[in-house]
């Protein structure tokens, strides 16, 4: 990643989104468009197309036709994998295109993005091209006379309706599995960041993907969303979004076709350094970036910090020094270690839960004010908030800003009180040179994953979901993949 190649791409004009229907990029039907700017600087980027639900409908009939065509659905397992290949390949050749686009559009820094957003998404197309062809069935062991086959089969249409944080990488992480388990899919991005991914399907679509197996509706939740989630031929929903909008597409599953829904939730997630952690300088600098990177704006991160009372003070000084020296700036200059907030409804929430946590007692350390290192831009400070109690609102809620919440506790029992005190259960970190104690809180915390000694790493070999009211479904891994197979039977009598 050079600074050259950047600054080359980052006025490069970029068209009207459209919606690809078919294989055909087409406007909304009603004409219905959408303003998008740059949290970088607040400038007009371009506008998109905002499907109505009659384009909604018209996305998944040209999915459900494409399906039932067999075109993807029954093309050879050594086939289609050469397609999901050359889409890694595409995006490999489009990466610095790819990764200051979607910059632009949602204002992570770049030195995030480069790697999270098409570094991830060619390798997430790489690793479920290798699993087309090893979905086996089952012979299963029937009793004599009767032969009892477990057959693994495309689910049919999938919705995808991804957030805005990350969005080539969850987008990929739903996409790449649908389609490597023979599925059609309708995506639908995020109003806020949908720019990458159109370029992501006009990539599929020069890589070989036949038409109609990856639709593309830009536009509202409300709206464009809702017409999807409540679409009697969409079979599965895979979501990565807020609590409130899983509970909405739960909802219109139930009022519609019983569609299987699939949530990736947010989270409030407690990081939690025992006075014994190996390395209290290292603990303190991956705990601040656990939950400063990308402006907070990231499930997983570690937004309430649990240390117990002994380092504490000590320990909130190192962090709190560390996030007062973060470079908060323009996201496209890569030794910006905090980009923009993405949006401004997004930077009114955070200055309202850190307003709120103040008024009920917390204190902050640091941070929290908005800034505008590049004008016209969505900025603030990363802000530290110690004396935070269990029950406020910044201990309950995901801020999802750069928003740490910093609780003491005495001893390992009231540390897992206080980590599994919310409704959320998503990730987690443990900081302890104690082996026993590390395995101990493995086990006793409720998430879908604890580190330990670190925070944030995670590969594509690994799930990632939530317990609780975190979700309840995963990307990545094999286990991805079952998603979108259904498992059907034949009971043949010998
Ligand atoms: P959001 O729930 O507001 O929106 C997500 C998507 O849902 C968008 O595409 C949006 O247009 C669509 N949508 C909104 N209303 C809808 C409706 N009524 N019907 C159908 N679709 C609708 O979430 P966001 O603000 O884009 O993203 C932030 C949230 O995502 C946070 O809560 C964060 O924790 C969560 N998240 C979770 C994970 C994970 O893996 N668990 C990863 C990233 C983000």
């Amino acid at each position: 990643m050079k600074q050259e190649q950047i600054d080359a791409l980052r006025e490069q004009p970029i068209g009207d989104g459209l919606l690809l229907i078919g294989g055909q990029w087409q406007p909304a039907s009603d004409g219905g468009r959408l303003p998008v700017s740059s949290p970088i600087d607040g400038r007009s980027l371009c506008h998109l197309a905002a499907a109505a639900p009659a384009d909604v409908d018209l996305a998944v009939r040209a999915a459900r036709r494409s399906f039932e065509s067999g075109v993807w659905s029954r093309m050879a397992p050594s086939e289609r994998k050469k397609v999901l290949n050359r889409i890694a390949d595409r995006i490999e050749a489009h990466h610095a295109e790819l990764a200051v686009l979607g910059v632009r559009d949602n204002g992570t820094e770049i030195a995030m993005a480069w790697n999270a957003e098409p570094g991830s998404a060619a390798a997430t197309f790489r690793y479920y091209a290798e699993c087309v062809d090893k979905i086996n069935g089952e012979i299963a062991p029937t009793p004599d006379g009767v032969l009892g086959l477990v057959h693994k089969e495309p689910v049919g249409v999938v919705a995808a309706i991804v957030p805005w944080n990350f969005p080539l990488m969850i987008g990929s992480w739903k996409i790449a599995p649908a389609l490597a388990a023979g599925n059609s899919v309708v995506l639908k991005p995020s109003e806020e960041a949908s720019l990458s991914l159109l370029r992501l399907a006009q990539l599929c679509l020069d890589a070989g993907l036949p038409e109609g197996v990856l639709n593309v509706v830009t536009g509202a939740g409300q709206i464009t969303g809702d017409a999807l989630a409540h679409h009697m031929d969409v079979d599965l929903i895979t979501f990565t979004g807020s609590g409130p909008v899983g509970r909405q597409l739960m909802r219109a599953s139930a009022q519609s076709n019983l569609k299987r829904v699939y949530l990736e939730l947010g989270g409030k997630s407690p990081n939690i350094v025992f006075e014994d952690a190996p390395d209290l300088a290292t603990a303190a600098k991956k705990s601040a970036m656990a939950i400063f990177r990308n402006s907070g704006q990231v499930c997983v991160a570690g937004s309430r910090l649990l240390v117990q009372r002994s380092v504490h003070d000590a320990f909130v000084e190192q962090l709190q020094n560390i996030a007062k020296a973060l470079r908060v700036g323009d996201p496209l200059d890569v030794t910006t270690e905090v980009g923009a907030v993405s949006n401004a409804r997004q930077l009114e929430r955070n200055q309202r839960m850190l307003a709120t946590a103040q008024q009920q007692g917390a204190q902050l350390r640091c941070g929290g004010n908005v800034i505008e290192p590049v004008p016209g831009g969505s900025y603030m400070r990363p802000a530290v908030l110690a004396g935070v109690q269990a029950e406020m609102e910044v201990a309950q809620q995901e801020v999802f800003g750069p928003v740490l919440a910093v609780m003491p506790f005495d001893d390992e029992s009231h540390a897992v009180k206080l980590a599994n005190g919310t409704a959320y259960g998503l990730a987690s970190g443990v900081w302890t040179s104690n082996l026993s104690r590390a395995h101990r809180m493995v086990r006793a915390i409720k998430a879908g994953v604890v580190h330990v000694n670190t925070y944030g790493g995670s590969d594509l070999t690994v799930p990632l979901g939530g317990v609780r009211q975190s979700g309840n479904a995963h990307d990545k891994s094999l286990h991805a993949l079952d998603k979108f197979l259904e498992l059907k039977t034949a009971w043949i009598q010998l």
